[in-house]
């Protein structure tokens, strides 16, 4: 099968070539474990979890590595003002961020390395760095030389002014170029039972290294995919690269980039910084279901920004009841569906897959065609959408008034459906409609 995929580098859609046929590598940037993840943080786990399972029903063997970042200056900060310990702020979390990808029906990466296990290679790839001319020692600090490396920003194409103003490089006096990153940091005296002893101090690795050090264990020095949200390419991916690249004998890194878009909410990023944020868990707790979120996200195609608001949810919604109404008592073993496969294989490409599961459910539920529901399951199957993952309970009073009013709008009754809505309504449920009266309308608690 031929896979057409996105590569940042080029920002051409390229025919995908693994380094070898038999084994595909891939790599995503995972969370830093100081709190627990936003809806734009989970975007990108839906995105190389869909991608992981794609290649998985081509490829003999995929191996998919997603790190753990729990040594970073936030979780340290976050320590020191709330008096919890590290192991116990960082394995909480980190517990934390399984449950909600197990939510969103992720499947666990092959590997998923934890920064802190990774020190000594980290210390390794610096000291390879300095001794190759690229990395400087000052005052405890150990920087990163951009200047030494000339293919420098050869993924975000940015000019030296701008990956400057970009990187909002603190000022600090002791660095030969303002561009120059950390790749190691000392720790302050209140830090030091934060730090790890090396040949610089105590102190601790910066971000960017921690990435490429684990890449470099676990996939080698040269792999196939390497996956991450839109905001890291700069700097963190092309600071990736620069130290990956530099410590070896300039071996190409990751041969495909692969990013996804921003989740926004009124037309900004979703963020921590910026406060506007919710995470999985407060949606699920809202009574949301994983699949629908899940289904949520693949509405667009994963290189654009997506909108999270409450129309796009309640859309989502429906898909996910019409696609069980139309999988209900199904028992079959659903096979790989090339046509499905294929839709995938052009860069990913869910929204036109969702719009062939909307097509494939009309045509089961209009005339029972069991081709077509095979074919809607194989669909699901592929793409992680788990239908029987837990549905909300509704009172079986509620679900009557729902089916009688479902009927009198069949009959259009418009009046009496009004009158079983408003009932419904007491009950503290709400109802939404599909685009015509013959779809089922889909009952749900009320906010
Ligand atoms: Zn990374």
């Amino acid at each position: 099968m031929q896979i057409y995929i996105t590569n940042s580098l080029s920002k051409q859609k390229e025919i995908f070539k693994p380094i070898d046929p038999n084994h595909v590598t891939m790599y995503a940037c995972g969370p830093t474990v100081y709190d627990r993840p936003h809806l734009g943080n989970a975007r990108a786990a839906v995105v190389y979890d869909v991608l992981f399972r794609f290649l998985q029903s081509v490829y003999k063997k995929v191996t998919y590595a997603r790190n753990i970042t729990d040594v970073d200056d936030k979780i340290i900060a976050a320590c020191l003002s709330s008096g919890v310990a590290f192991k116990e702020l960082t394995e909480r979390t980190t517990a934390q961020y399984h449950e909600d990808m197990q939510a969103l029906n992720c499947l666990e990466p092959t590997h998923e390395p934890r920064a802190t296990e990774y020190i000594p290679q980290m210390i390794e790839m610096i000291q390879a760095l300095i001794e190759k001319g690229h990395a400087y020692e000052v005052e405890g600090h150990v920087l990163f030389s951009v200047g030494s490396f000339s293919e420098y920003g050869k993924l975000s194409n940015r000019s030296r002014e701008e990956m400057i103003a970009g990187a909002r490089v603190e000022v600090a006096p002791f660095k030969k170029d303002p561009a120059d990153f950390v790749l190691w940091k000392p720790s302050a005296e209140e830090e030091f039972a934060f730090g790890f002893d090396s040949p610089w101090g105590r102190g601790r690795p910066g971000w960017h290294i921690e990435c490429s050090a684990m890449t470099r264990a676990i996939l080698g020095d040269s792999f196939d995919i390497h996956g991450g949200g839109a905001d890291l390419m700069f700097p963190h991916h092309e600071n990736e690269i620069a130290q990956s690249e530099c410590s070896s004998d300039h071996n190409h890194f990751a041969n495909y980039w692969v990013h996804n878009g921003f989740l926004m909410v009124d037309g900004e990023k979703m963020s921590k910084s910026l406060g506007n944020f919710k995470t999985v868990k407060e949606v699920l707790d809202e009574g949301e279901e994983g699949c629908v979120i899940r289904c949520f996200y693949l509405t667009t195609h994963y290189r654009k920004p997506i909108d999270f608001n409450q129309k796009a949810i309640e859309d989502a919604t429906k898909t996910i009841a019409k696609f069980r109404r139309a999988l209900a008592g199904f028992e079959g073993v659903a096979p790989a569906d090339a046509e499905f496969q294929s839709y995938l294989a052009d860069d990913l490409n869910t929204p036109l897959y969702l719009a062939k599961m909307h097509e494939y459910a009309s045509w089961y539920l209009r005339d029972g065609n069991a081709q077509a529901q095979l074919k809607l399951a194989s669909a699901c199957k592929l793409i992680g959408l788990d239908l029987k993952q837990k549905e909300m309970v509704i009172p079986e009073e509620v679900r009557n008034l729902a089916e009688q009013r479902n009927k009198a709008r069949l009959e259009k009754n418009w009046q009496l459906a009004d009158e079983l809505r408003a009932k419904i309504t007491a009950l503290g449920f709400e109802v939404m409609d599909g685009k015509s009266s013959d779809d089922v309308g889909v009952v749900k608690l009320a906010k």
